[in-house]
């Protein structure tokens, strides 16, 4: 059984099934309604039911909503069940400006090595607690002695149990030092976000090219993903770049994509294919390939994240193909500029 929610001022409709609360349909369907804990304690959530009626699990009202509020319509949307279809009234998140980036402790609760040099932690935060933010944006880890470093959100936000970040070995990295030699899972971390400009324009409705330069990927997964389950129908086609074939450090995942989104395309670039790579597909520079398949950008927003020296050869390139300047978004893997750590 499901039900139609129609969110007020902003006019937009989702389905919830029976059981779901209004906020995990609405994200499952790529709409930001604002939220923090998605446990009934915070009030992020609070917006009214104009129509309809909802439950909560148990019967019981939320912890932070109160007779009065709930007499008048008020509702904590994490927790709030449809059990009609429902008018409902609650702004939206569209813009990095609407969520204050927050500190938070985290736990490490698995590693996986991608490949020779790439880990992707899991991380979770405390019980009840989620962050909220826009496929793309990225979170700082905070260093024991005050650095911190920066890494992108590689999953969607409708998909938030746990954080995911691709983290590449840096030679002498501080941080990619302790995740390669020596980090366990359940380690603690701390971090603050989300934050960023790199996210989807969703007010636009041309198609999109996206371009990862190695773990530039991270972002555009979760901005990719974010568009499937939003059901967005523009034509959307990823170039990843990397040098060797195992630095394509999730190699069949965007092939899977290709298969089950029919307006996604991908095409993998290598710019110095080992011998054994046995490479058969594109080679060269990752935004070189794209302009050979499209010397005319006049009508594409560009998506693309990566290493500094990519970001800046790509932009100016793209721009001599016609790409307006506006319509290009890019999130650059600069380096953190704190050799010694603050006194
Ligand atoms: C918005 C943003 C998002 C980012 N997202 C990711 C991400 O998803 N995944 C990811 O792996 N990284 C990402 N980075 C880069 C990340 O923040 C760190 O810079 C990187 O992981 C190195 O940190 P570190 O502490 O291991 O090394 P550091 O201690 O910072 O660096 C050690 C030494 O290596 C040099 N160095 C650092 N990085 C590189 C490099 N890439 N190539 C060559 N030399 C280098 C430094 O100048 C220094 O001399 C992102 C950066 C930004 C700004």
């Amino acid at each position: 059984m499901s039900y139609r929610i129609k969110i007020e001022p902003s006019g937009h409709t989702f389905l919830a099934e029976a059981g779901e609360s209004v906020l995990a349909a609405a994200l499952r369907h790529g709409l930001a309604i604002p939220y923090s804990c998605r446990g009934g304690t915070c009030t992020t959530c609070m917006g009214k039911v104009v129509e309809g009626d909802i439950h909560y699990p148990g019967g019981d009202l939320p912890e932070a909503l109160d007779e009065k509020e709930d007499a008048v319509g008020q509702a904590l949307f994490c927790l709030a069940e449809p059990t009609s279809n429902l008018v409902i009234e609650v702004r939206e998140v569209r813009d990095t400006a609407d969520i204050a980036p927050r500190k938070l402790p985290c736990r490490v609760v698995d590693m996986t090595q991608l490949n020779h040099d790439v880990m992707r932690l899991l991380l979770k935060l405390p019980d009840q607690d989620r962050l909220q933010f826009l496929a793309g944006q990225y979170v700082d880890i905070l260093l024991r002695d005050g650095r911190r470093r920066s890494y992108s959100l590689a999953n969607a936000p409708h998909d938030d149990a746990l954080l995911e970040l691709h983290v590449r070995n840096v030679d002498n990295g501080v941080f990619s030092g302790q995740v390669f030699g020596g980090m366990q899972e359940k380690a603690l971390l701390r971090l603050e976000g989300p934050f960023g400009n790199f996210f989807l324009r969703e007010d636009s409705d041309r198609p999109v090219l996206f371009v990862a330069g190695g773990t530039g990927f991270a972002p555009i997964k979760g901005i990719l993903e974010h568009a499937f389950a939003a059901n967005l129908s523009r034509p959307l086609h990823l170039y990843w770049g990397a040098r060797t074939r195992q630095d394509l450090y999730l190699p069949d995942l965007p092939g899977r994509w290709q298969v089950e989104h029919p307006n996604f395309s991908y095409t993998p670039c290598l710019s110095e294919p080992a011998p054994g790579d046995h490479w058969d597909g594109r080679i060269g520079l990752v935004h070189n390939m794209l302009l050979a398949d499209y010397p005319n950008l006049a009508d594409y927003d560009v998506y693309m994240a990566g290493p500094p020296g990519m970001i800046e050869a790509a932009r100016r390139d793209f721009q001599d193909h016609g790409l307006d300047p506006e319509r290009l978004f890019s999130d650059s893997f600069e380096h953190a500029l704190d050799g010694e750590p603050p006194a």
